[in-house]
């Protein structure tokens, strides 16, 4: 079969190891995977997933495989080992891709783990790697930079911002993101409250949002996969009258429910935000973001248009942007998405990228 760019290919998805696919464990990861899944099957390629046991297939072919997770890299320090558990579905998931790689033209990996950037090279088809997150730990950045540079082209990154953290950035693609606007309603006149989307970690800085509500007094509905319980009890203990409610994990049909009827998403990264999937998804729904300027949100947030970039860690700046938001055009939020961010314009990203490695 013949698609734009050239021949169909056989594409083999190879996810992240920390939990099955539609339990919220693996973050953007998920999200991300199944849009580039389902854009390239919409035009034309044939795709596999590779998953954990328990995974949603969202109607693809999904091997699942057994096995236990990884712990996440982003929870470890900068000289943290690599650890393989027993029965890693890690290394279970490279075993499967070694036994049926002749099956396929591409394995794109999702997961940001030492062992399938060191296996690379020993497999006889390519990888394409899509890396998830910026600089966490010296082993990683030291295996992907031999990926980057042994097999040139094939490490891509979702941000210029997040390319920067990498002593190798100008060997990365830039893949940005994509979503579905048909799943997201555009909301022209919202509710009273703000929203926060996230996996509820210290890394996402809840803490902030939750302080600068406090100080307001305006509502904050809090949406997201409960990924760390005591620091979640660090915050209720800290902020005993602030006026927060944890709507749970939510689909991304309930979320995109929720999140379209907030003022604003507000966004409090501790760290470099490699995209911040959940910024792309509340533009879509007409919702602008106040985030901290950090990572991929700088990319994708035009400052006073589309929302508010914050002084890092500055509860005070989010506070006074909370003022503003009524100046945004939520129309103009939504726009910069069908623009930038659609799946058309994501999987023409990935396809050329996809193609670019086959054709070498
Ligand atoms: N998400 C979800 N349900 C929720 C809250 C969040 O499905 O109730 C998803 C959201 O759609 C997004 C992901 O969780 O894809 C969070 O991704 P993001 O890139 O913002 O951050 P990450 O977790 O990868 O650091």
């Amino acid at each position: 079969m013949t698609t734009l760019l050239g021949n169909s290919l056989k594409l083999l998805l190879v996810s992240s190891p920390l939990g099955a696919l539609g339990s919220g464990s693996g973050g953007g990861v998920e999200l991300t995977l199944r849009n580039i899944a389902t854009e390239l099957v919409r035009r034309g390629h044939s795709i596999t997933i590779v998953a954990t046991q328990g995974s949603t297939s969202w109607g693809m072919p999904l091997v699942e495989i057994a096995g236990s997770p990884q712990i996440s890299a982003q929870t470890q320090g900068r000289d943290a080992p690599t650890i393989i558990p027993a029965s890693s579905v890690l290394a279970n998931f490279w075993d499967y891709v070694r036994q049926v790689q002749t099956d396929f033209d591409l394995v794109v990996n999702f997961a940001y783990d030492w062992l399938p950037f060191y296996l690379t090279p020993f497999l006889k088809i390519p990888v394409a790697h899509v890396v998830s997150m910026g600089s966490l730990t010296e082993a990683m950045d030291e295996i992907i930079e031999r990926v980057a540079i042994e097999c040139p082209g094939t490490i891509g990154v979702h941000s210029l911002a997040q390319a920067a953290t990498f002593p190798f950035a100008n060997h990365c693609r830039y893949l940005g993101n994509g979503i579905d606007l048909s799943v997201y309603d555009f909301c022209a006149k919202p509710s009273p409250w703000l929203g926060w989307v996230g996996r509820i970690a210290p890394e996402k800085g809840l803490e902030d949002a939750v302080a600068a509500c406090q100080l307001t007094g305006i509502p904050l509905k809090i949406m997201g996969f409960l990924q760390h319980k005591d620091y979640w009890q660090q915050i209720l203990q800290d902020y005993p009258t602030a006026p927060i409610e944890y709507e749970g994990f939510l689909s991304t049909a309930e979320l995109q429910k929720c999140l379209r009827e907030c003022r604003g998403l507000v966004m409090t990264p501790r760290w470099v935000e490699a995209f911040g999937n959940v910024a792309i998804e509340a533009l879509a729904c007409g919702v602008p973001v106040i985030a901290y300027r950090r990572g991929g949100l700088v990319e994708i947030i035009e400052d006073e248009k589309t929302g508010f970039l914050v002084e890092p860690d500055s509860v005070s700046g989010l506070v006074e942007a909370i003022g503003k938001l009524d100046k945004i055009d939520r129309y103009a939020c939504r726009q910069r998405v069908e623009r930038d961010y659609s799946t058309t314009a994501m999987g023409d990203r990935m396809e050329h990228w996809f193609q670019d490695i086959v054709s070498k």
